[in-house]
């Protein structure tokens, strides 16, 4: 076994989503975020799962995306695009079936002339500018786009998990006069807007991190272990250095093992001397630079000899890893490498 081992609990992921789904609350339907390949998991799997487990809409960042999500889902359950219908998407929306969300008049414009009759949703900005019409745009085009009859309407929150200056509140009241008396169904809550409670939730919600086990869903089930496996052990002596530029050196001995993954994989560099590796509930934290395909720990004191180290799994999520090195559990997930043998467990069919 050359390289690390990546398994993906799929029975935890639809713990996850039906946590969220009840959360929501009666009557609110809940999609799921896929973008980004299922946030590095494998958007195919992760759709198909919680398809199963009764997902009905997913939701992707670009229409490329959305080829392999249509492909296990086969036709009926929709597959909506963040980035809307951008120049040359115009065949991938019509034979992939994708509800484009649209962002702005120009958008509109080519999605009525290119796919006259073809579905679409409308994404409205409320204080993020970023992507969506803004108060003033809407205002001019409100008439003719709910004449078209939109699927969806929805906004994102700029500080859902982290609002210190009342701007969840603000974009709410900007979502509700933008959408009042329109008819058509609304979505304002990723996973963080969820657990804002019942005022967020609309008619639609749609998560993402949350599924995949992350922060600010504090109670999600794990579903990512990564274990990476032991190369060679040796033993340093107090003054002798290890790895790259020598940036660590031993005060004392010490017992080191050398792990197969790096930087190339995405463990991030900058978890040199500050991330831990971890062997049954026992903590090895990461001494000198983190190579390109390499990784040094300390192992010493170890109850046995270890096969392998985990980076993620039941001692420390993608949180935890995202602390260390300054960065968000999206980022640690999302950047996760090719080179795992990727092995998912659960998610049979019910
Ligand atoms: C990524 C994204 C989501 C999902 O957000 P999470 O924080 O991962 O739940 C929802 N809506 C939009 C517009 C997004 O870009």
């Amino acid at each position: 076994m050359a390289t690390g081992s990546l398994t993906i609990d799929l029975d935890a992921l639809v713990r996850n989503w039906t946590a969220l789904d009840r959360a929501s609350g009666q009557g609110v339907e809940t999609a799921a975020v896929v973008k980004a390949d299922g946030y590095g998991l494998g958007a195919a799997r992760v759709a198909r799962t919680l398809a199963r487990a009764g997902a009905r809409r997913f939701f992707v960042a670009a229409a490329e995306e959305a080829a392999a999500i249509r492909e296990v889902l086969g036709r009926g359950p929709e597959i909506c695009v963040f980035s809307g219908h951008m120049a040359g998407d115009t065949d991938m929306i019509g034979d992939l079936d994708l509800v484009p969300m649209l962002n702005s008049v120009e958008q509109l414009t080519r999605h009525m002339e290119a796919l006259p009759g073809h579905p679409f949703g409308i994404q409205l900005d409320t204080g993020m500018n970023r992507l969506g019409m803004e108060p003033a745009e809407w205002a001019a085009l409100r008439d003719i786009a709910l004449a078209a009859g939109p699927r969806l309407l929805m906004s994102h929150l700029a500080c859902a998990d982290e609002d210190t200056t009342g701007f969840n509140a603000r974009q709410l009241a900007c979502f509700r006069e933008m959408t009042e008396g329109c008819g058509v169904p609304r979505s304002l809550a990723a996973t963080g807007g969820i657990l804002l409670g019942p005022d967020y939730h609309f008619e639609i919600t749609r998560p993402g991190i949350g599924l995949y086990g992350g922060r600010p869903f504090e109670d999600a089930a794990p579903v990512v272990r990564l274990s990476l496996p032991v190369i060679q052990t040796r033993e340093v002596e107090p003054g002798e250095a290890v790895g790259y530029g020598c940036t660590w050196v031993a005060e004392d001995r010490r017992v080191v093992a050398t792990v197969a993954a790096g930087y190339a994989d995405g463990i991030l560099r900058c978890l040199t001397n500050r991330g831990t590796l971890w062997f049954d509930g026992q903590p090895c934290p990461i001494l000198g630079r983190v190579s390109m395909d390499l990784i040094t720990a300390d192992i010493t004191g170890l109850s046995r000899p270890p096969d392998a180290l985990d980076l993620l799994g039941p001692d420390q999520g993608a949180d935890d890893v995202a602390d260390a090195a300054g960065t968000i559990g999206y980022e640690i997930l999302t950047s996760l490498g090719h080179r795992y043998a990727r092995h998912y467990t659960g998610g049979s069919a019910p």
